[in-house]
């Protein structure tokens, strides 16, 4: 039986990350196991914030300018709200930032080539082994941490720590809520465009709440290339209750949205419409226990408003990897040292996460949403805080107070 320290299952961005921020911060060997061959193709909006790229920064001085020298990557420079009664903010990431200068605050990138790239990186690194094409197909727990089954059997694996950084789905620890439980996931359907007009200048990506798919929202996302990664996401019940067609649903805005319809006039659409769970936070659940930490999706980490998984993903990664090397050194594997991993990612992410939960009650009433949006058109205080929020994290702790909210709608 082969014995490694730490396995590492799935080796999309919160995998690969953890993988190198165990290699490079904490000199720590791990193995990290994909059951796919890279690049491969993942369903995702593609919109990068700021906290990603804070992350990279953190890992490695020079990797957010490296990616961002990419082809396949298009800086982006704000966001774009529109209301259900269309009105819409444009709000800037970074009013100070100047486009074309230096490390933008977001970006996109297709996960096709970023996750790529990111494990390229992990590979890349002696103390990473990499297993590609190569599913965990079952596990389970010993006294000494855990037995790896791969690919059915082929293959066994003991560790001292396991990492699930699967994704979302029904695969993972017992007790951990991984993603498959319907009640609040949310399904994202998007495919890829060509020719829609009509974006501001400096890339800003789109999110438009409309009163049928409330509190879900259409996005479209201006990508390198020419291209536009446009996609639509609803509450999984709501699409059952109501017998909605995610397809037919994108199709009927496009075509008859009084703002959109122009704009996709020419538009193709460019490979196929692809559907898949983004699991939303709802509220602090078990992330870890004896020997092992769930990252990413596999802990629903994705914010429950703007549908954005890689930030959280991307933190999550570097905070599992710290407690797993200071888990080594201390001999402890047991559920109260793991504890340390949900204390440190809960007190960077927890608040912000549980302001968007709030946030998005407040986004399933279109009235409400339609003043805030107003309001926000108005006050470049309340316009300037929520652009900042999506990629700044000293920003994002001024949203910290709920009167903050509560001020701006009423004052
Ligand atoms: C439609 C849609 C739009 C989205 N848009 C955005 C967006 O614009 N911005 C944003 O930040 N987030 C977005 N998200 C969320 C984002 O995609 C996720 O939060 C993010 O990918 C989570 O990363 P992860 O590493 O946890 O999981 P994943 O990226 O899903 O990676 C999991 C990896 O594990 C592997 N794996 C799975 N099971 C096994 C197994 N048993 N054995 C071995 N390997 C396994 C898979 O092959 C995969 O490579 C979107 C999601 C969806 C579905």
């Amino acid at each position: 039986m082969e014995k490694r320290d730490i396995c590492i299952v799935g080796g999309g961005i919160s995998g690969s990350l953890a993988a190198q921020f165990l290699a490079k911060k904490h000199q720590q060997p791990c193995t990290l196991i994909d059951k796919s061959e890279f690049p491969r193709h993942k369903i995702c909006g593609d919109g990068v914030s700021g906290w990603v790229v804070n992350v990279l920064k953190e890992l490695d001085g020079d990797l957010p300018g490296e990616l961002l020298a990419e082809p396949f990557v298009l800086p982006s420079y704000g966001i774009r709200i529109a209301a259900p009664n269309y009105k819409y903010v444009d709000l800037p990431f970074d009013p100070d930032a100047v486009p074309g200068e230096g490390i933008p605050p977001g970006f996109t990138a297709q996960r096709y080539h970023l996750d790529y790239f990111l494990l390229k990186k992990a590979k890349s690194h002696p103390l990473v082994e990499c297993y590609e094409k190569t599913e965990v197909t079952g596990f389970q727990a010993t006294d000494k941490g855990f037995r790896l089954q791969l690919n059915s059997g082929q293959k066994e694996m003991t560790a001292r720590i396991v990492l699930f950084a699967q994704g979302a789905g029904s695969f993972g620890p017992p007790g951990i809520n991984t993603g498959g439980n319907p009640v609040n996931t949310f399904i994202g359907l998007r495919g890829y465009y060509k020719n829609v007009a009509g974006f501001h200048a400096q890339n800003f990506i789109e999110l438009h709440f409309l009163k049928d798919i409330l509190p879900g929202y259409l996005w479209i996302f201006p990508m390198a290339g020419g291209i536009a990664n446009v996609g639509i996401g609803m509450m999984k019940k709501h699409i059952l209750k109501r017998k909605v067609s995610l397809k037919g649903e994108l199709h009927k805005i496009l075509n008859t949205h009084p703002l959109l319809k122009e704009r996709f006039r020419d538009a193709t659409e460019y490979g196929p419409l692809q559907a898949h769970a983004i699991p939303l936070w709802k509220k602090k659940e078990k992330i870890c226990g004896d020997g092992y930490m769930a990252l990413g999706d596999a802990a629903r980490l994705v914010d429950p408003v703007t549908g954005e998984g890689m930030g959280h993903a991307a933190l999550s990664a570097k905070y599992a990897a710290e407690t797993a090397s200071l888990s080594l050194l201390h001999n402890r594997f047991d559920a109260g040292f793991m504890h340390r991993y949900d204390e440190e990612l809960f007190k960077t992410i927890g608040r912000e996460l549980d302001i968007s939960r709030k946030i998005s009650y407040l986004i399933r009433r279109p009235f409400l949403l339609n003043t805030f949006m107003n309001k926000a058109g108005r006050n470049p205080r309340l316009a300037e805080t929520l652009a900042a929020s999506m990629g700044n994290l000293d920003t994002r702790k001024q949203l910290k107070n709920p009167l903050f909210y509560l001020k701006m709608l009423i004052g």
